[in-house]
């Protein structure tokens, strides 16, 4: 049973939204568990997604030995380690500074930096932006301002081929054709160019000048997106930091170059692609990827695992690709799990009206059929939802899902499906 009804239209805008945050950033980290239903959680950050085998091993026998044995891969490329005992958070912090993955105690939940992933591998790219990742992750670890930003707060390298464009980041740093870089607050419509070389600095200025604007502002703000403060304003202001520095920035407007989406599964020149269903890694999976790789694997903000084999065999990499499918990770460009996201749901979230994942997983059929990407959600929250256009399947309380195209300045359409199995009929409502 399924119904249709209109919903108010979603306003955007490409100025900031204002937003003041009455508590403190509550985002856990590896040093601040939450407590979840399923036990307490970390979130281990890994700047542009990059580990090193030692370190890929580390966060598997954490997992294994503290946690629910599974790796939780995040929007940004981040891990998260669940259903651990409460107590170990002193032992789970020994195991990650061992294997180097906690440079900075004071610093660990602001390492948020996604970059693209195929960067140096590919041959595509205007730039390796392996260097940029390595200063900025070093300049961030050593800035004490930048202790303040929150664990939410975004900086994006894109090595020239736009795929981080959609990421929504605070920061975003985008190599441009003429060996220099630029420099993009929030949304915003312009920004700074600067040279390649001084780029990491002033990604890193930039954010501790949204910090030192917020605080004159007496803004309680976690992004640059909630600052009272027109993106072109703060942008005037980002520049005049970076002069007084000597980091000459210059405005300048995109090129309007297209930007592409992350990497598909299956064999790209220089590495092995594979989509985590969920972003659930089980312990196989995660041992046939340390297996696959050389030296190190990246994790891509799309929920999905780079393995580098530069100059590999092409019918190695045939081989291995199989089995790495074979333990059921995505090889396959055209499965659905490509289209289907969800949050974590019961058992795991008591908010969850719903087992979302196991819905999501039964009606994946309908979703390789449905015209927009799909996002489940256990409540109203949406926690982790994607940004761009999807449908929002939402449980509600008193069961059932309520279905919701999500599409920019549309009027979004709503549809309920009483029972999990009407989904196929209730997404054709509202992509009709
Ligand atoms: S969307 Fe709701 S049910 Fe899902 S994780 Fe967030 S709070 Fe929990």
């Amino acid at each position: 049973m399924l119904a249709a009804m209109p919903t108010p239209s979603v306003h955007s805008s490409p100025q900031a939204t204002a937003v003041s945050r009455g508590r403190g950033d509550a985002c856990p980290g590896t040093l601040r568990l939450h407590m979840a239903d399923d036990g307490a959680l970390a979130r281990v950050r890994v700047p542009g997604g990059v580990l090193t085998v030692r370190q890929a091993e580390a966060l598997a026998d954490a997992a294994r030995r503290l946690g629910d044995g599974d790796l939780h891969l995040t929007s940004r490329g981040n891990v998260q380690l669940r259903g651990l005992r409460e107590q170990c958070g002193a032992e789970l912090a020994e195991m990650l500074d061992a294997a180097g993955l906690l440079p900075s105690h004071g610093h660990e939940r602001v390492r948020n930096i996604v970059a693209s992933p195929l960067s140096g591998l590919d041959g595509r790219g205007l730039r390796d932006v392996r260097g940029w990742l390595s200063e900025l992750d070093a300049a961030l670890c050593a800035s004490e301002p930048a202790r303040e930003l929150s664990g939410r707060f975004l900086f994006a390298l894109d090595d020239g081929r736009g795929d981080m464009a959609e990421l929504g980041a605070d920061v975003t740093v985008r190599a441009v054709a003429d060996h220099g870089a630029l420099l993009v607050l929030g949304a915003a419509d312009a920004g700074l160019h600067v040279s390649a070389d001084e780029a990491p600095r002033a990604a890193l200025l930039a954010a501790e000048t949204f910090l030192t604007v917020a605080r004159e502002r007496g803004a309680k703000v976690w992004r640059v997106s909630e600052l009272p403060v027109p993106y072109q304003e703060l942008t005037e202001t980002v520049r005049r930091s970076l002069n007084a520095v000597g980091i000459a920035a210059a405005p300048r407007t995109p090129d309007g170059t297209a930007g592409e989406p992350g990497p598909p599964p299956g064999i790209a020149a220089g590495a092995l692609c594979v989509h985590v269903p969920l972003g659930r890694l089980t312990p196989l999976q995660w041992q046939e990827l340390r297996h696959a790789a050389a030296e190190e694997l990246r994790l891509t903000p799309w929920r999905g695992v780079v393995v580098p084999v530069p100059g590999g065999d092409p019918e190695a990499a045939v081989d291995t690709l199989a089995r790495l499918g074979a333990t059921g990770l995505v090889t396959d460009p055209a499965s659905p799990w490509l289209r289907v996201g969800a949050c974590i749901g019961r058992p795991g979230c008591a908010k969850s009206h719903a087992d979302v994942r196991a819905d999501a997983e039964r009606n994946l059929a309908a979703a390789g059929g449905a015209r927009l990407p799909l996002y489940w959600s256990g409540c109203e929250r949406r926690c982790g939802h994607p940004r761009g256009d999807r449908i929002d399947v939402v449980a509600a309380p008193g069961g059932g899902y309520e279905l919701c195209a999500v599409t920019d300045g549309r009027r979004p359409r709503v549809a309920l499906a009483e029972d999990p199995s009407d989904l196929a009929t209730a997404l054709a409502a509202i992509t009709s």
